[in-house]
């Protein structure tokens, strides 16, 4: 993968762009989507965003989402726009499998391709591109793109708005460890511009149905078991429980954190009964590495302290699993 700074000549020409990133998109893919975005359209490109599946409610308020495609409801207009592209951009995602539906067509496509992602171990299929996985997000990525591109002063409130969200959500409202300086400095440059932090801090996180409150209510009292010799916690959503309360895209988002707030607890699991597999969020806290834990067992990957993963088993089966797993390596 050739450096970003070689795409710039590609871009000095009004081009077609297609934006895309992963499927079950949070805040940070979506914010570097959009925020990219919006900035490419100010240089003079035409550009299309293209969000693999359905954009969680907790994210709608965000500028520019309604001209995003989703290609669970579009796929032809989104293959229209992606065979009809000069140059094609991937955020958040290092690993075309990771966009679920667009895999082939990502594979399969000739344009130029450039990623911007901090996932760890990329799949060495891009042209141009940052790979850094010291970054807190990728919508800090998108920001240092704008700046390494001469143009941080065409950062207007609406590019603040969607790269802030992404930061927000991926170093947990600024507590991760892989919170820097430049998160800040960042942070300081977006609000010397106006960036009103807590109306987005309120839509992302202070805008719960009361349906889902009582969900997290159930969900810690009813399916949340603590393993306190392997200082873990587990979380199972079956299908009944989520039909049940019926919960909306983006209810179980977070969930995973809240054993981490349990003393002792390093290492936290959620695991979700989907129609078509059982997908697994992993997250910890100080030095046991989930990006490995969810390549090793679970054909996922991620971060050292956040990562994800999915099986083919039944929802059964991934407990035992999961369960005899962890008496085997025993999370310190
Ligand atoms: P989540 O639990 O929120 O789905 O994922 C946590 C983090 O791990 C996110 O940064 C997400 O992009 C990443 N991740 C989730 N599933 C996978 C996967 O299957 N492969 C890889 N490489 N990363 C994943
Ligand atoms: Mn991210």
């Amino acid at each position: 993968m050739r450096p970003i700074q070689e795409v710039f000549p590609l871009l000095q020409a009004p081009k077609k762009i297609f934006i895309t990133t992963h499927h079950k998109p949070d805040g940070d893919a979506i914010g570097s989507m959009l925020g990219l975005a919006h900035y490419l359209t100010k240089k003079g490109h035409e550009v299309t965003s293209v969000s693999p599946s359905e954009i969680p409610d907790f994210l709608m308020w965000m500028p520019g989402v309604n001209t995003t495609l989703n290609y669970e409801e579009l796929p032809a207009k989104a293959l229209e726009a992606l065979t009809a592209a000069d140059v094609i951009f991937c955020v958040d995602f290092n690993d075309y499998n990771r966009t679920k539906h667009l895999e082939q067509a990502l594979a399969d496509a000739t344009q130029p391709k450039v990623l911007i992602d901090h996932h760890l171990f990329p799949k060495p299929v891009w042209d141009y591109g940052m790979s850094i996985p010291e970054k807190s997000s990728t919508c800090e990525m998108v920001y240092d793109f704008i700046n390494l591109c001469g143009d941080n002063a065409l950062i207007d409130l609406d590019i603040a708005a969607c790269l802030y969200t992404g930061v927000m959500t991926d170093t947990g409202s600024f507590k991760f460890p892989i919170t820097s300086a430049s998160v800040h400095t960042m942070v300081a440059d977006l609000k010397n511009r106006g960036l009103d932090h807590t109306r987005i801090h309120e839509e992302v996180y202070d805008s719960w149905s009361e349906s889902r409150m009582r969900f997290l209510g159930y969900v810690l009292i009813e399916r949340m078991e603590v393993f306190r010799k392997y200082n873990s916690a587990l979380i199972v959503l079956s299908r009944k429980d989520q039909n049940l309360f019926k919960t909306a895209n983006g209810d179980t988002e977070g969930l995973v954190n809240y054993p981490l707030s349990i003393a002792g607890i390093r290492f936290a699991t959620l695991i979700t009964e989907r129609s078509d597999e059982v997908k697994l969020s992993f997250r910890s806290k100080g030095d046991f590495d989930v990006s490995s834990f969810a390549k090793n067992y679970f054909e996922g990957g991620g971060h050292f302290n956040a990562s994800g993963g999915r099986t083919k088993l039944s929802l059964t089966e991934t407990i035992a699993y999961f369960k005899k797993i962890l008496s085997d390596i025993h999370p310190k």
